[in-house]
């Protein structure tokens, strides 16, 4: 791959738009680094870090076509829920539209978002559920943040992390299974008839 300078400052804008994603304590040294990085070094920078799919393209769009990995929770016609990568919490979760114009304040956004907050209730039984509205890239994302109350700043999830985090959430609840009797009940051979009660 071949970046012409164009693409390379476009990758960069791409990358700066995503600073809000790392540490706080980070943003300004990794700011620091895209911005003075030199184009030549930006190919090197991408495959590196396995960002290949940031060219032109909407991260978000890239995952909805699975052109980029994702730890998905839950999906329908519409709208599709994957856990952050970099996540504020356990069950961080980025509800998307499908399309990259697509609403977040639309009934079936909303109906979409209200089964993910259920689901993570059930699932990690935080103290309460946050919802928020944003765009990154011009891509608009409904997110859902459990609150435990011990949260303080994002981290890097590993991949190992999502995984398990994500089959803790997709996993059925298991139905308590109640042992089926099959004993046969008899009926008695003779019926006695109680004599007729006296008041
Ligand atoms: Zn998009």
């Amino acid at each position: 791959m071949v970046l012409s300078s164009n693409e390379a400052e476009d990758i960069k804008k791409h990358l700066l738009k995503k600073l809000g994603s790392f540490p706080q304590d980070k943003r300004e040294l990794i700011k620091e680094k895209i911005e003075s990085m030199p184009d030549t070094e930006v190919e090197d920078f991408i495959k590196e870090n396995k960002l290949t799919h940031l060219g032109n393209q909407c991260i978000f769009c890239s995952i909805i076509s699975n052109k980029t990995p994702s730890f998905k929770i839950l999906e329908d016609k519409d709208y599709l829920a994957v856990l952050e990568i970099n996540p504020f919490s356990k069950g961080h979760t980025l509800i998307l539209p499908k399309s990259h114009e697509g609403d977040i304040n639309s009934n079936e956004a909303k109906n979409f978002a209200k089964e993910i907050a259920r689901l993570l209730v059930e699932k990690l039984s935080p103290k309460e559920v946050k919802m928020s509205g944003l765009k990154i890239m011009d891509h608009p994302i409904l997110e859902i943040i459990p609150i435990f109350g011990d949260e303080k700043e994002r981290w890097q999830a590993t991949d190992e992390e999502l995984k398990s985090l994500q089959e803790e959430i997709i996993k059925p609840i298991q139905p308590v299974k109640i042992e089926e009797k099959k004993e046969i009940i008899e009926e008695p051979a003779i019926l006695y008839k109680l004599p007729p009660r006296i008041p």
